[in-house]
């Protein structure tokens, strides 16, 4: 009820906020009852209302398990006498934060920063867990999910550093309850998102896609690989990330790799520079700016796997 989740986040107090993101802000918890850690994700939506179809909604997320996906373990909509209306999520904390913080330690606070880097062995695995997940939802739901908002701040590490993919859903969740500011919200990111995580099609009004994600996802393996933001002048500035691959021939791709290598933060030695040049490649191939040209999330798993197989 909103009564225990006020109470275990200590009446949602700045001290245990641990985020707070496009759709809501994040608290840790404990349940007393059942002695948990959990991470309450309160929503600020736009639309009022339906409360009960939101609820339902939520159930049926609960059916969506992989064990690369945070587990959503409850929702909670409530609405007080004054007619403030309340909805929130309640999911499995993860108590190695999200991937941003791992792939980029300078911008974090002290106290929450990693203690050391993530390995190139480290990376390949938690890419191959995300392209797998993603690949659950794209092709063995029932109905294909589209998550929409692939991101490192939304990817999340467990214990072991097992990666584990959050929020997803939540875009069907909006499409169905606030479909206008999601949206909005969409072709803003696509805005954005030139520079950013969202494909170009997004920005010209497109609608959720598989293809969508495939394209966040190789601008997620560039900055996994290279160490460098989306929006750093090493992929070209404000110049789109699908420039790269718009004009290049299969085999300047290649080279297009080498020259990211080169630039790029991570000094590696030789065989890594070929894993690199190998996985950076399956990356430059998601971003195709056409989303008919972008790899299958199918493929991506295989070929990711098969670098993991040749170089360690
Ligand atoms: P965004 O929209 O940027 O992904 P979120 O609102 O999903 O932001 O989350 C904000 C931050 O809260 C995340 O970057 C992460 O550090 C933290 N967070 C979210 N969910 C969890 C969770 N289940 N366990 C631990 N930390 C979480």
């Amino acid at each position: 009820s909103y009564g225990d989740l006020r109470n275990a986040t200590n009446g949602f107090s700045s001290s245990n906020c641990i985020g707070s993101g496009s759709f809501g802000t994040v608290f840790k918890a404990l349940l007393p009852a059942e002695n948990d850690v959990v991470a309450v994700k309160v929503l600020n939506l736009k639309r009022r209302g339906a409360m009960k179809s939101f609820l339902a909604e939520c159930e049926s997320l609960k059916d969506i398990r992989h064990r690369n996906l945070v587990k959503l373990l409850t929702a909670c909509s409530s609405i007080d006498y004054q007619g403030n209306e309340f909805r929130a999520l309640i999911y499995e904390f993860m108590p190695n934060g999200s991937l941003d913080m791992w792939l980029h330690p300078e911008e974090v606070e002290e106290i929450h920063r990693p203690s050391r880097t993530l390995t190139l062995l480290e990376r390949l695995d938690i890419a191959v867990d995300v392209a797998s997940v993603l690949e659950y939802l794209h092709v063995h739901c029932h109905e294909p999910i589209a998550h929409c908002d692939l991101k490192p701040s939304n990817i999340l590490l467990n214990d072991d550093l097992t990666a584990h993919l959050s929020d997803f859903g939540l875009a069907r969740l909006l499409l169905k309850f606030d479909q206008e500011s999601f949206l909005n919200y969409l072709s803003s990111a696509g805005v954005r998102g030139t520079i950013g995580y969202a494909a170009p099609e997004y920005g010209l009004g497109g609608q959720p896609s598989v293809h969508g994600d495939v394209y966040s996802f190789g601008v997620l393996l560039l900055e996994m690989f290279t160490g460098k933001r989306p929006t750093n002048e090493l992929f070209g500035g404000n110049v789109t990330l699908h420039s790269y691959t718009k004009s290049a021939l299969p085999e300047q791709v290649l080279d297009i790799a080498d020259k990211l290598i080169l630039h790029s933060g991570l000094r590696v030695g030789f065989p890594h520079a070929e894993c690199l040049a190998s996985v950076l490649e399956v990356g430059l191939r998601c971003c195709e700016e056409s989303p008919a040209n972008r790899l299958a999330i199918t493929q991506v798993v295989k070929d990711l796997n098969s670098i993991k197989e040749r170089f360690f």
